[in-house]
Order: C-alpha cells, then sequence, then structure tokens
C-alpha cells in the first residue's frame, strides 16, 4: 500500500500522521508485524492488525552458484512461486525481481515462457522481493551498492501499475528511499505501454529487448511482434521522453547462425541511429525446450565490435548459469 491508501483503512477519527507513521515503519524502518509499530497506541496497532496483513514472500528454495550468484523461489501468499536473483559484484549488487508468475509473451528462446502466465504480483508482492532478498543478505537498499532490474519472470509492461506503484514505494524517501536511477525495467516492447511508462512522474529507467534486427527475424523469435511492429517500436523509443541523465538500452540475446551475424549487426546498428542508447548482448543462456544454440565467442566478439563503433555496446556476463538463474533461464526448478 502507499500512503493514501493507507489512510483510508485507518479509523476515520486517527490523526493525520498516523498513516505516515505507519508507512515510515513498515517500508522504512522496516518492521516485520504490524504489532511492532511502538509508536502507535495500543488499541490502533490491534484493530490494523484486524484489517490489513503486514508479511514478506518466504523462501521456498535457495540455489547458490559457484558465482555468487544466489536464486531465490519465493513463495506467495497463494502458494505460487516466484524467482528473485541476487547477483553481488565488486562494486555492486544487483536484485532481479519478477514481475509476473509466469509470462505470456512467446519468446521462443525463453524458458519462462514455456510457463504461460499464471498470474502479475501484486505490488506488494514486487516491493515484498526486493526487501526480502537485502534482509536475507544484510544489504541496504538505500545504499548506493544496491540496484534493481525488473528482468525476471514476466512482462512488466503488461502489468504496468503495479510496477509503477513498487516504483513510488522504492523510490520514496519517506519509504525505501532507493534513486531512480538504480531501478531498470526491460520489456519486450509493448509499445502502448510504454509510452504511458513514459508519462509517468516516477519510473524507472527502460530497456528494451531488440532480440532481432528485420521484422520477419523478430516475428519469427518474438510473436508478440505480430502486434507490435519493430518499426512501431523503433518510433516509440525515438519519441520516448528520456531524462536528461537517462540513456535507453537495448538487450539483444545472440542465437547462433540465426540473428548473430555481422550483416544482423550492421542492421541493428542502422535500427538504433539517432536513438540515445547503448546495446547489451547476451549470448543465448541454453535449456531444455530452447530449440536455438549458443554462438561462439568470437561471433559473439566480432557482432560487439560492429555495433561499438556506432555505440556502447556490451557482452552480459551470464550469472548462475549452473543453478539456472541466468536470463531467460527462470523457470522455477532446477528440471
Ligand atoms: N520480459 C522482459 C523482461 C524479462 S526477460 C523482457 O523480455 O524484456 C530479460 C532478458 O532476458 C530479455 O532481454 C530477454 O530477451 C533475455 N532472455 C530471454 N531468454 C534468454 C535466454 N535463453 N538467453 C539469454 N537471454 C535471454
Ligand atoms: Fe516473457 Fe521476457 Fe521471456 Fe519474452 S523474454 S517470454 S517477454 S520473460
Amino acid at each position: 500500500m502507499e500512503l493514501s491508501e493507507l489512510r483510508q483503512i485507518l479509523p476515520p477519527d486517527q490523526p493525520a500522521f498516523r498513516a505516515a507513521q505507519v508507512y515510515r515503519a513498515i517500508y522504512n524502518q522496516k518492521v516485520g508485524d504490524l504489532v511492532q509499530i511502538s509508536t502507535l497506541p495500543a488499541k490502533l496497532r490491534a484493530q490494523l492488525a484486524a484489517n490489513a496483513e503486514l508479511g514478506l514472500p518466504v523462501a521456498d528454495q535457495i540455489y547458490n552458484s559457484v558465482d555468487g550468484t544466489r536464486r531465490y523461489l519465493l513463495k506467495l501468499q497463494d502458494g505460487r512461486t516466484v524467482e528473485t536473483v541476487l547477483m553481488p559484484e565488486e562494486d555492486r549488487d544487483t536484485v532481479c525481481i519478477s514481475s509476473q508468475v509466469g509470462c505470456p509473451v512467446d519468446c521462443k528462446f525463453c524458458m519462462t515462457a514455456l510457463m504461460g502466465l499464471e498470474r502479475s504480483l501484486t505490488a506488494g508482492e514486487i516491493v515484498g522481493q526486493v526487501l526480502y532478498v537485502a534482509r536475507d543478505n544484510g544489504l541496504l537498499v538505500s545504499n548506493k551498492r544496491f540496484n534493481i532490474v525488473m528482468m525476471g519472470m514476466g512482462e512488466p509492461l503488461l502489468n504496468l501499475p503495479n510496477v509503477l506503484k513498487a516504483t513510488r514505494i522504492l523510490t520514496d524517501p519517506e519509504a525505501v528511499g532507493m534513486s531512480e536511477r538504480r531501478i531498470t525495467v526491460s520489456t519486450s516492447g509493448i509499445i502502448p505501454k510504454i509510452e504511458e511508462l513514459g508519462k509517468a512522474e516516477v519510473r524507472p529507467k527502460l530497456a528494451i529487448s531488440l532480440n532481432a534486427s528485420t521484422e520477419e527475424q523478430r516475428q519469427e523469435l518474438m510473436p508478440i511482434t505480430r502486434k507490435w511492429h519493430l518499426s512501431d517500436l523503433m518510433e516509440a523509443c525515438r519519441a520516448y521522453p528520456l531524462r536528461t541523465w537517462e540513456q535507453l538500452t537495448f538487450e539483444y540475446v545472440l542465437l547462433k547462425d540465426v540473428n548473430d551475424t555481422d550483416a544482423d549487426a550492421r542492421r541493428v546498428v542502422r535500427l538504433l541511429a539517432n536513438i540515445n542508447c547503448k546495446v547489451n548482448l547476451i549470448a543465448l543462456n541454453p535449456g531444455p525446450g530452447i530449440p536455438f544454440e549458443t554462438p561462439l565467442p568470437e561471433r559473439v566478439a566480432s557482432f560487439q565490435e560492429i555495433v561499438r563503433r556506432a555505440m556502447p555496446c556490451f557482452i552480459r556476463r551470464p550469472r548462475g548459469l549452473d543453478i539456472y538463474a541466468a536470463c531467460g533461464q527462470l523457470k522455477r526448478n532446477l528440471a
């Protein structure tokens, strides 16, 4: 709940500052239980506890990778589970969170797609993943080291109201207190939602999963393109209202002999011309049921070399491959 919603569940005879007190206790002081909010009168604490519940998801499974990555299978109140991944690095900690249980977008290279969509997450479940992982690892979310990427299970822009509400709670200085600059949301390209995101006052940075260099290729790999065409997506990206400090990110999954040629790289450069952006290349992380192969490192390097002449281009190092924690591998279990 945001502050405005908390106000509504408090008894009407309460002074206005009470809601703010509860809000800060939950998100800033991170009390584990409503009865622990010691600044509230005992009667009010009991009233609150009768009308509302406070809690975090619980870990169903935790997998530890040799590279330090930690994959959590978190159980929600209805018993469904989602994946959340912590990637510690020397100078930063990144938590990759889910926005839906499963995903309705049918990308042919992604294991989450095989689940279909079970449901969208609430804002509380989105924030809850962050707070849970931070607490479990003794990390301070408001610290500059801490980053969030909404790149776990699901298509975040198909759950935009809750993604935005979670972002407001995470960035409000009275609540969790992160900077907007340290949260990134990634989309497969839901064009009207990109426009809506651009209008939000508080919003994460935007990453777009490009993954192909032609309309036809993208339609095959990402069937959602039949509805939201690549050319229109590029137009929406050009029109996207970037903040002064912001740059778009384009992600590109490299599939051996499918979209990884030098000609593809040159087409990517042309597609992204005149967009203030950088490119993250991801060599396919393989998995059961995924009908593609990973290109050789030389191929990836050659692709990068071509794109890098025109714009910043990085190769995303896979994290937690041994525990199925890497991009596109989130499917709930080691199967
Ligand atoms: N649904 C959103 C966010 C989650 S996917 C989106 O698609 O953008 C996060 C990233 O993982 C996307 O860029 C996606 O293209 C990439 N990805 C999916 N499956 C992959 C795989 N098997 N190997 C490497 N990257 C993959
Ligand atoms: Fe969904 Fe993203 Fe996977 Fe596509 S790549 S199926 S949009 S999670």
